[in-house]
């Protein structure tokens, strides 16, 4: 059986940047990779867009994907294409994975695993719709997979549902390729997608939004021929009296992504039901098992693979130092009532590593909003933002304050400012009132 230090489970962006980075720090690495070829989902992402913050340059998926690719060739990354993971299980100190491959089965043995299996989308299913299964529904993933890889148009005339990224990337996708798309419904009051993409891919091809709508049935026999469009209440429940048959040959579903996480589910890792993806201290290392690392998309779902490459870099770093004698004690950071998510959710005090990367979400749409962290009663760290949005992720940076001990109680929390500053000035004038 071979015998790696570190196994990185995909070839996506934060698989390949794992391995690059475990490699370099001396460790024999080995990504798994279940496709024929490297890159993962940018390979059909041929739109550009992708390393603004990392190399300042706007690139295709496939070009930012071949710098990292470049990188693991050259210096000897080993590689399993067409590899699929099908049991793996701890083993005294070490975990035991059982691939199929073009080789047939074959068993390795690993000190450590970096799990950098992406995610994968929301189907119709998932989302309760009425009516019959005609042809022409699609995820937009599966929408730019026909255009962009395999050269066919899904429709002629479309309907979006959902404002996430990619469903506004694939509305001028389709509208460059000849198809109308006759409107993006989404269910919430507000956008999910990037303002970028707003604005480059449906303002400026004049695609309208509608907000607070969504679709509530599907009709056709072979085909779609047309979708019941409603109105919803803040509930996000249609209203009644509000619908119109609206023509169209072909849904097109942007409803969200889930982190890939059978692997770790069958591992036995601790999750969080907010990102879904597994918990974790801030080398990215599960909470419950040594030696099994997340990053990229099946850690929590990123808007950009910068940091995406980011994560992959800290879970490779942390997979390739990791010894079995790592000593742990582990805090948990306490998230107020407006954050959605934290990631890493829980600091190891014992680790050497002192310096977090903090990837956040909100709830919901915050103006002037500070964020501030906290140990015990002490400030340690502020930031305002002029809108903080659930559709935009956050990174902070800070160091770990050295008086951090195995008991300190750390917490995060965001305010409206103004709000706040507003609240303050309405008590002080009910005082002022009530001293007269
Ligand atoms: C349509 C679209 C548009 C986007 N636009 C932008 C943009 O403009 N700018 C930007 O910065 N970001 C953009 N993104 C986001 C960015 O592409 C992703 O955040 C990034 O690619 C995620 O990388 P990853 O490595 O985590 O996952 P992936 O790229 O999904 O890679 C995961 C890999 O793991 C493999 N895998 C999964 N399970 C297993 C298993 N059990 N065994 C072996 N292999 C496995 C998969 O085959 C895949 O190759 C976009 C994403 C999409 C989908």
């Amino acid at each position: 059986m071979k015998s790696y230090d570190v196994v990185v489970l995909g070839a996506g962006p934060a698989g390949l940047a794992a391995a690059i980075t475990s490699n370099e720090n001396g460790s024999k690495t080995l990504v798994i990779e279940r496709e024929n070829k490297p890159g993962g989902i940018l390979k059909q992402c041929i739109h550009d867009g992708f390393g603004v913050v990392r190399f300042g340059q706007r690139l295709s998926g496939p070009e930012y994907a071949y710098k990292f690719i470049k990188e693991a060739k050259e210096k000897n990354v080993e590689m399993s294409f067409s590899s699929f993971v099908t049991k793996i299980k701890k083993s005294g100190e070490k975990f035991e994975l059982e691939l199929v491959n073009s080789m047939g089965m074959e068993k390795v043995k690993t000190k450590s695993i970096v799990l950098a299996t992406g995610c994968r989308e929301r189907t119709a299913k998932q989302v309760f719709i009425h009516g019959s299964r005609p042809a022409g529904v699609y995820t937009a993933g599966t929408a730019q997979y026909f255009t962009n890889i395999m050269g066919y148009l899904p429709g002629k005339e479309c309907a979006v549902l959902g404002s996430g990224d990619i469903g506004l990337i694939m509305a001028r996708r389709l509208t460059l390729e000849g198809a109308k798309v006759i409107g993006v419904y989404e269910a919430k009051p507000e956008p999910s997608g990037l303002k970028r993409n707003l604005i480059q891919c449906l303002d400026d091809y004049s695609i309208p939004l509608y907000l607070s709508h969504t679709i509530t049935k599907i009709f056709g026999d072979e085909r779609v021929e047309a979708v019941e469009i409603s109105e919803v209440d803040k509930g996000m429940k249609p209203i009644k009296g509000t619908e119109k048959i609206v023509k169209c040959d072909t849904v097109i579903l942007s409803v969200g992504l889930i982190p890939e996480n059978e692997v770790a589910e069958s591992l036995g890792l601790k999750m969080d039901p907010s990102t879904k993806g597994p918990l974790v201290d801030q080398d990215l290392m599960s909470v419950n098992m040594g030696g099994v690392f997340s990053c990229g998309n099946s850690l929590h779902v990123n808007d950009l693979v910068d940091y995406v490459s980011e994560s992959g870099e800290i879970a490779g770093l942390g997979a390739s130092r990791y010894t079995p004698v790592r000593k742990t004690h582990l805090i948990p950071l306490n998230k107020g009532k407006n954050l959605l998510y934290l990631v890493p959710q829980m600091i190891n005090v014992k680790s050497k590593n002192k310096k977090v990367i903090l990837y956040f979400r909100v709830k919901s749409t915050t103006k002037n909003a500070e964020f501030m962290a906290k140990l015990g009663n002490r400030e340690i760290l502020k930031r305002r933002y002029l809108y903080l949005r659930p559709a935009e992720m956050k990174r902070i940076v800070f160091d770990l304050p050295s008086d951090l001990s195995d008991d300190s109680e750390l917490s995060f929390e965001v305010w409206e400012v103004n709000r706040e500053r507003d609240h303050m000035h309405s008590v002080s004038q009910r005082m002022r009132v009530k001293n007269r």
